[in-house]
């Protein structure tokens, strides 16, 4: 068995304290992985995730699929060298991607994706999805799933999740033919669809739970909805899921995210945003989010957040210039600043963990909320 879960504190509802094992080390949970989306992170080096504090990262199978391609990967010894990386990868299978890259449409039995650089169509299937992930070798892999762009229009919803479900047993039948996580030593998580629907959710939840997934994560959620509907998806969908196996939040990413979905259960995570927004000039302080394109930054002589013990904020350059660089779009300030908002994360995590081993996360959970205000609902 090369990949178990271990539930250290909290049960099937609440904040949970955990390990996860896999062949590449442990995982401590509550956890956030960074997204390497074609195997590189955009911006931290490579040799500084460790100690950023980062366990796990993220790849996605779709875009590797579509360049270099899997047989390149592996030519070059496989995820892991490609990513310079001697932790557990998950790689993401897809679907996601059938929802946010413009023109994509769906098909009964594929996505059709265009490719990111050619713009021919790429028939995205879940037996496409499922073999790159095999060649590509990942600790953890996804099942190509559906995720429906409104999470309240509840005929699309459905919909999305018959076709999840369709999908996810066809997938599971490809991972029971390689012999499984014992033999092929690569776990295969599922993915609950159901939006804002609570029926729905159980639905699914229940139906893929029966198929016997090595894992389960949550989908659809973080779509542009609003905080609150946003966290009745994740409960919804925690209060299924076994109390024994890990839980993936995809796609949720700001501190107070994290933390009301740490609050409902949940183990895992991966998101863009925290580099992104370090990418776009924006870094994450303990006193919240600062926008360094500023004026009021011009002549700021102090590193990104001053007592920051992050590499970037020990190079000691100024606010000042990161600001000037950002507006001649240098690269030094975009990696720079990826780098601390990553930190900031890891070490939020971290908190979050002592928090919950503590008995103080209700503390804990106030104290971001008094910082941190819910991201706005995307028109
Ligand atoms: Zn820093």
């Amino acid at each position: 068995m090369s990949l178990r879960f271990e539930r250290l504190r909290g049960g099937a509802a609440g904040p949970r304290l955990g390990r996860l094992h896999t062949a590449r080390g442990v995982v401590e949970t509550p956890a956030f992985m960074p997204v390497a989306t074609r195997g590189m992170m955009r911006g931290p080096w490579p040799d500084r995730m460790r100690s950023m504090g980062a366990q796990m990262l993220l790849a996605n199978a779709f875009h590797l699929f579509a360049r270099p391609g899997a047989e390149t990967v592996e030519a070059l010894g496989g995820l892991h060298r490609y990513m310079a990386w001697d932790g557990p990868v998950l790689t993401d299978s897809g679907g996601f991607q059938g929802f946010s890259i413009g023109g994509a449409r769906l098909e009964e039995d594929a996505i059709v994706i265009p490719h990111p650089v050619g713009g021919h169509s790429v028939r995205w299937t879940p037996a496409l999805a499922f073999e790159t992930q095999a060649a590509l070798r990942p600790d953890i892999a996804m099942v190509l799933d559906e995720c429906p762009p409104d999470p309240r229009d509840r005929v699309a919803v459905a919909a999305a999740v018959a076709r999840t479900l369709r999908w996810a047993r066809e997938q599971r039948d490809l991972h029971e033919a390689r012999g499984g996580l014992a033999q092929s030593g690569q776990a295969l998580f599922a993915i609950v669809q159901g939006g804002v629907h609570e029926d729905l959710r159980a639905a699914c939840a229940e139906a893929l739970i029966s198929m016997q997934f090595d894992g389960y994560a949550i989908g659809g959620v973080s779509v542009g909805e609003e905080h609150g509907a946003m966290m009745l998806g994740v409960e919804y969908s925690a209060g299924q899921l076994p109390p024994d196996q890990v839980r993936y939040l995809m796609g949720v990413g700001t501190p107070r995210e994290l933390v009301e979905a740490v609050a409902r259960g949940i183990d895992l995570f991966d998101c863009v945003h925290p580099a992104r927004a370090g990418r776009f000039g924006a870094a994450m302080t303990a006193g919240g989010m600062l926008n360094l394109k500023n004026a009021a930054f011009k002549a700021d002589p102090r590193p990104i957040e001053p007592g920051c013990g992050c590499d970037a904020c020990a190079t000691g350059v100024p606010r000042g210039a990161l600001r000037a660089g950002l507006k001649d779009d240098e690269l030094l300030p975009m990696s720079l600043l990826a780098h601390h908002n990553l930190h900031f994360i890891q070490s939020l995590m971290k908190e979050m963990r002592d928090a919950i081993a503590a008995d103080a996360f209700e503390g804990f959970r106030s104290r971001i909320a008094s910082v941190w205000t819910p991201r706005p609902p995307r028109a």
